[in-house]
């Protein structure tokens, strides 16, 4: 798809941030553009329109700019993950590892319910370690479907995709 060297261009590497030694994949740059934003959303909305997806999760914080555009185009609700102490109704939270120690992602009790199909989206998957926390936490902890976690980039080389197993990944631009 044309669309993708767009996108893919539009995308800043910071180097040395937020550690040296991190190439920062920086998506600000991409909102920047109108068209690589807009095809952006256009891509993930044709590939999930008519998929009977009634819930669009999106991770903190990132996944908050990509979702709720894409959940209002094919006619689904939006629902945050969020970091720890975030939200202020009743939670669910599912811990999870990070390099160093763990984090923890909680979602409202009630925001969706057993047997409802799900898209999980968030700007870039590296370990897979928070996507797999989104996963386990809509699947196992309240029996939501996940229909697939998209993402706008992929880091290669930190084998995210073997971390989320048999579960669907779908990309758009790939970087090592
Ligand atoms: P993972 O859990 O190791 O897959 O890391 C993915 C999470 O870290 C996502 O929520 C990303 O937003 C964030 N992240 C890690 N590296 C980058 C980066 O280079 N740019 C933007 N976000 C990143």
């Amino acid at each position: 798809d044309p669309r993708i060297a767009r996108i893919s261009s539009a995308i800043r590497v910071i180097p040395d941030f937020p550690k040296p030694g991190i190439m920062f994949q920086d998506i600000t740059t991409l909102l920047l553009d109108t068209k690589a934003f807009k095809d952006t959303i256009d891509l993930f909305v044709e590939r999930y329109r008519d998929k009977n997806i009634s819930v669009v999760a999106g991770v903190e914080a990132r996944g908050f700019i990509f979702g709720p555009p894409i959940a209002l185009a094919i006619g689904a609700k939006f629902v945050p993950m969020r970091k720890p102490n975030k939200l202020p109704g009743e939670v669910i939270s599912e811990e999870y590892s990070l390099e160093y120690g763990t984090d923890k992602m909680e979602m409202h009790v009630g925001a969706v319910e057993a047997g409802e199909h799900a898209l999980v989206i968030d700007d870039l998957i590296a370990t897979g370690g928070t996507l797999c926390a989104a996963v386990k936490l809509l699947g196992k902890r309240v029996g939501v479907h996940v229909v697939e976690c998209a993402c706008v980039i992929e880091l290669l080389g930190l084998k995210g995709r073997e971390r989320l197993g048999d579960r669907p990944l779908f990309v758009l631009v790939n970087s090592t």
